[in-house]
């Protein structure tokens, strides 16, 4: 099921609206077909894997990190067909898809087909790994990182708006993995007459991930960017799954007074600013009581000279 889910992490960001899933068969003691949901959502995992494994699915065990689609598309059977006509004797699945047209369905239908089924197995870490998905599916909208480069006490530029570049190259090359597993990267009007950021990755071999690029401005469209007014307007997004929030200070703190970000990307410099800019104005909080409880370390590690830390939204359950 690692493998699995691991196959599929490797995919996001090039596959919604569709979930990034990871598939592989197993036969006897070695993985004999491995797939992942491909670019633009389809062909989906599971019929990739199939593919891969060929005759040597048939009595074979089928894991995959989210539950086979049971939902006719004129662009193909459903996963739960191929598998049950692939000779598949048992399925393993992570998660249910919370898609009202499978779930539940995709393993009623795969049972009824007399193959054996498991639900739960590594359910944690696939949940991760779709984050995006599961964000959509659940609250209507992408989920929302936002990224900054800190210096030690929390700057992020010079009283002159000077802020290029904080980081180092290590925090850099990991800024350009984060937009590879985005499906777009948003910035403020201001972010984009300062930088004229290209927002592409630059990454030997994922060059071709750069995600689509989108404005927060109230003023008029610039060629090549989509647009949103405001923040709540991420819920029109229905083909993203993982949004970036890129900056600046207005973007980052409209999006925090809207309680739309999901998780926090902090890339610290080993420096000192004193007096500069500071991260984000004011995003609605008159109590530090309320200010607790709303955020949990998910991570934290060096990349370079410089920190990484990574926080997630406590949401309530
Ligand atoms: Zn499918």
């Amino acid at each position: 099921m690692a493998a699995a889910i691991a196959l599929g992490a490797a995919a996001r960001g090039t596959t919604a609206p569709n979930p990034n899933v990871g598939c592989v068969v197993v036969a006897g003691d070695s993985i004999v077909g491995r797939g992942e949901t491909r670019p633009g959502g389809r062909p989906h995992a599971e019929a990739v894997a199939l593919a891969d494994a060929g005759d040597i699915a048939r009595g074979a065990t089928l894991y995959t990190s989210l539950e086979p689609c049971a939902h006719r598309s004129i662009r193909g059977p459903t996963c739960a067909a191929l598998i049950a006509g692939a000779g598949i004797a048992r399925v393993v699945i992570a998660i249910e898809d919370p898609d009202p047209r499978t779930a539940g369905q995709g393993a009623a239908m795969l049972r009824s087909a007399g193959v054996d089924v498991a639900i739960g197995e590594g359910a944690d870490a696939a949940r991760r790994s779709m984050a995006g998905y599961l964000t959509r599916l659940t609250l209507g909208r992408p989920r929302i990182t936002l990224k900054l480069a800190l210096s030690i006490d929390g700057k992020i530029a010079l009283p002159s708006g000077e802020s290029k570049w904080i980081t180092g190259e290590d925090a850099r090359a990991h800024v350009h993995l984060e937009r590879a597993h985005s499906d777009m990267i948003l910035v403020g009007r201001g972010t984009y007459r300062a930088d004229r950021p290209g927002l592409d990755v630059r990454l030997p071999g994922l060059e071709e991930r750069s995600p689509r690029r989108a404005l927060l401005t109230r003023g008029e469209a610039v060629d090549g960017w989509e647009t949103l007014s405001f923040p709540m307007d991420v819920h029109r997004l229905h083909d993203v799954n993982d949004l970036l929030v890129e900056g600046g200070s207005a973007t980052a703190t409209a999006f925090l007074a809207a309680d739309l970000v999901d998780r926090i990307l902090i890339y610290r410099a080993p420096i000192l600013i004193g007096e500069g800019k500071s991260s984000f104005g004011y995003i609605g909080l008159d109590a530090i009581a309320d200010a607790h409880h709303r955020w949990r370390s998910e991570d934290g590690r060096s990349l370079g000279i410089d920190r990484l830390e990574v926080y997630e939204r406590v949401r309530g359950a």
